[in-house]
């Protein structure tokens, strides 16, 4: 594309957008269950109008914008809160779960120079399950990555032991997730907890996904064991307000147990020719429509509402789980949030990913197994049963049955 010479009527710039996305994922029809969230139209509603309060504001200006600055503190507060933050517990919003362990790891690295530990040849101690998120971030700050396998007895679990035995002296981070992404799994903190503090390693937990889940979860009844600050030995968490915090995208919180903690998270700089500032992310600028909206959906939804909805998200994750298990597939390991992975005995996850692709679903998979992958969300309790009956017709297919086989070959 060219920049038009004399620009266009809005009208019809809006038209054009809204016929592009003709031909995205049917995500406001509940097929698709990843990249979006969709607690319905007044959540959505909420989003675009809070948003748009504060969207030229900038969050990078607390001092012109006060607003946002408490806005901002409201929502950590409230998120510490959920977490079993303790007294002096503190942390910031980010752009994204990415950006929110980013920081975690940097932090993590500057405390750990602090107190001694070598400047480079550095790692952080990972279950293989964890997201890639680390990795890039390790990247970016050249530190060694150890992936360590799952526990082997079909819990996929972190496995602590191994981790242990993975970390040395130059390890600055153990990390669990609450859950992890591939299989919805929470792993075991609090044996991670009793390791780190015996190897004397920070310990971060990736609440990415579940953050904002679990805590309304426990209190519906949901077994959830202790994995938040609530396990003294947990350092940082990373929860995202963009999953099923039902905010709007480009939201997420960073948090940690202490300033102590938490003060080798800023950057602080005067030696330009420009004014001196800091920030506490890896962003400058900051959007105030992500801080305001997260603020908005929080204080419309309250506790009530997030466990009515998180409710509503358990229980379509269990009649998703029965109807599989009908159709012959084996759910992997005892998912409690609203993420599950399923796979068959019989057929190639990706074959059937094929099939249900074809009949209009846009949904993920798990490579370590192949499975079929569902992050659920409110939408889905309405489309549940339409999804199991295109999975029958899809294993029918793949199994050769009416249709014919129609696979792909590398699938086989
Ligand atoms: C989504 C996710 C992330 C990354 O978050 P982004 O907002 O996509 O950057 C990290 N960890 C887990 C467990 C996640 O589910």
């Amino acid at each position: 594309m060219k920049m038009p010479q004399h620009g266009r009527a809005w009208d019809e710039v809006r038209a054009d957008m809204i016929a592009r996305g003709g031909g995205d994922a049917a995500w406001r029809d509940g097929r698709t269950a990843v990249y979006v969230f969709n607690a319905g139209e007044d959540i959505s509603r909420i989003q675009h109008e809070a948003y748009g309060l504060y969207m030229a504001e900038n969050g990078l200006g607390p001092l012109a914008f006060p607003s946002l600055a408490q806005m901002e503190k409201d929502v950590i507060a409230m998120g510490l809160d959920l977490l079993h933050g303790p007294d002096g517990a503190t942390g910031t919003m980010t752009s994204g779960g990415t950006d929110s362990i980013t920081m975690a790891i940097k932090t993590a690295r500057d405390f750990a120079r602090a107190h001694g530990r070598p400047r480079d040849g550095t790692n952080i101690v990972l279950p293989q399950s964890a997201h890639l998120a680390f990795d890039k971030a390790a990247h970016l700050m050249d530190i060694e990555v150890r992936r360590v396998a799952l526990k082997t007895d079909g819990s996929y679990e972190a496995d602590p032991a191994a981790m242990g035995e993975a970390v040395d002296a130059a390890t600055i981070m153990m990390v669990g997730s609450a859950p992890n992404f591939p299989h919805g799994i929470i792993d075991p903190i609090e044996a991670l907890g009793e390791v780190a503090a015996r190897k004397n390693v920070w310990l971060h937990v990736d609440a990415c996904v579940g953050g904002y889940f679990a805590p309304f979860a426990r209190m519906n009844g949901v077994p959830v064991p202790p994995f938040d600050f609530e396990v003294p030995q947990v350092h940082s968490m990373s929860a995202d307000l963009h999953k099923y915090g039902y905010c709007a995208k480009g939201a997420s919180t960073v948090l940690f147990r202490s300033e102590d903690l938490y003060q080798y998270m800023p950057f602080d700089m005067a030696g330009w020719s420009g004014a001196p500032m800091k920030t506490p992310t890896l962003a400058g600028t900051r959007p105030g429509g992500a801080i305001s909206a997260a603020w908005a959906v929080m204080n419309t939804l309250g506790v009530d509402g997030y466990r009515e909805k998180q409710g509503l998200v358990c229980e379509t994750r269990q009649r998703i789980e029965e109807g599989v298990k009908r159709l012959g597939f084996d759910v992997l390991g005892n998912p409690m949030l609203g993420l599950v992975a399923f796979r068959h005995p019989d057929h190639h996850a990706f074959a059937l990913y094929g099939e249900m692709y074809r009949r209009g679903w846009f949904t993920s998979v798990t490579k370590e197994p192949p499975s079929l992958h569902l992050m659920l969300s409110p939408k889905h309790a309405e489309v549940v049963d339409a999804y199991l009956a295109d999975l029958e017709a899809s294993v029918a297919a793949v199994a050769g049955g009416v249709d014919g086989p129609k696979v792909d070959a590398r699938y086989s």
